[in-house]
């Protein structure tokens, strides 16, 4: 990044909740997804350049709130975000977020903004490229497990990269499944809802499970995945908070992010340290295999890493200029001589 003009600094564009809606109307949700994901796969081939650590962590009984640093060595982002499955009981979000990117020749923030849709978004593009590279030759079919929030965002993605149009839809709460059956109506969607998690993997090549409940849960077994699926597992992000039977991962290929997050809060944290993992980063950029056979699990153990936000931000970035649709935040201090803080303070009294 070049060094900005002082003009240039003064103020922050901020892209709010309501500017986010706005963009993905004007882009277009495939279309955003599609490209937020060319975005996230750019950045893993830059993998090695990043500035990496497993995301800082504040645990409660309720939920946890985590900080997700990165850089690229020319901006520096991070993303704030919270977990709290019993969040949706109160009528909250379980998840929500905000992010930042940073110049970091100059250390002035140059971009804020929500990041509650935006996770939803990245999380989905994601998760559908990689399916791209270890989903079973022209899946069509995906069992959706767990339809709350992240839900019809992970189906449309997995629709707009890899021509995923039938849905199996279950969720222990029959009205989240009324609600994603309803807001996925007219995408070109064949839908059906499912009574138990069994019904909803028949015939799936692709196994969502998007599942929120802090405890290690058993949404799949052993006994319910067949040869040759995709599973995508995005709602295990914590310590203690699982999806998957230990035995599947015995009897699948296992994809992570970054291994030292993923050990600390993915399926594999119920696996000994040394348990063996491909990183995605390599599957992309040629160096490991990616799907080796018709009868071969793949699993993606999904914990949502800092490049993907860090990647998502910079989507938005991009299009600003050419949408208009933030605001400029008056969050950083300019005085016309930078020593004199304190004297801008004293005249702004009159
Ligand atoms: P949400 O609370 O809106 O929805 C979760 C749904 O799971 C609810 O509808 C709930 O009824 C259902 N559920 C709970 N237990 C279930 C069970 N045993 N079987 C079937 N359904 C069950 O949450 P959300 O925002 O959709 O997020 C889902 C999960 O994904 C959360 O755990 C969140 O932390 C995680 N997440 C992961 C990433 C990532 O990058 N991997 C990103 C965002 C969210």
């Amino acid at each position: 990044m070049s060094a900005p003009t002082p003009s240039d600094l003064a103020y922050v564009p901020f892209v709010s909740v309501d500017h986010m809606m706005q963009l993905v109307h004007h882009i277009g949700i495939e279309t955003m997804l599609r490209g937020i994901a060319e975005y996230v796969e750019a950045d893993f081939h830059r993998w090695e350049l990043f500035d990496k650590t497993p995301r800082v962590a504040s645990h409660s009984k309720e939920g946890v709130i985590e900080l997700m640093p990165t850089s690229d060595g020319e901006v520096y982002g991070f993303k704030y975000v919270n977990g709290h499955p019993k969040n949706t009981k109160e009528g909250l979000q379980t998840v929500t977020a905000f992010g930042l990117l940073a110049d970091v020749y100059t250390g002035y923030p140059v971009l804020l903004s929500e990041m509650t849709i935006l996770t939803a978004l990245r999380t989905a593009a994601t998760s559908a490229m990689v399916a791209k590279h270890l989903a079973p030759k022209g899946a069509r079919t995906m069992a959706m497990i767990g339809n709350g929030a992240q839900s019809e965002f992970q189906a449309l993605a997995m629709k707009a990269l890899n021509g995923v149009d039938h849905l199996r839809l279950y969720d222990i709460d029959s009205n989240a499944t009324e609600k994603a059956m309803r807001n996925l109506q007219g995408w070109g969607f064949t839908l059906t809802a499912c009574a138990t998690p069994e019904e909803a993997i028949q015939g799936a090549q692709i196994i969502t499970t998007c599942t929120a409940d802090k405890q290690c849960a058993t949404i799949l077994s052993d006994n319910m995945v067949g040869a040759g699926v995709h599973i995508n597992a995005i709602g295990g992000d914590c310590p203690g908070k699982t999806e998957l039977h230990k035995d599947i991962l015995l009897r699948s290929d296992v994809f992570v992010e970054f291994p030292p997050q993923t050990r600390i809060e993915g399926e594999i944290q119920q696996m000994p340290e040394d348990f063996a993992v491909t990183e995605m980063w390599q599957v992309i950029n040629g160096t490991a295999k990616g799907r080796t056979s018709d009868s071969q699990i793949t699993l993606f153990d999904g914990v949502g890493f800092a490049t993907e936000d860090f990647s998502a931000l910079r989507y938005v970035r991009d299009k600003l200029h050419e949408t208009g649709l933030f605001q400029q935040l008056d969050m950083l201090a300019d005085p016309d001589d930078p020593r004199d803080l304190f004297g801008m303070v004293q005249r702004a009294k009159s």
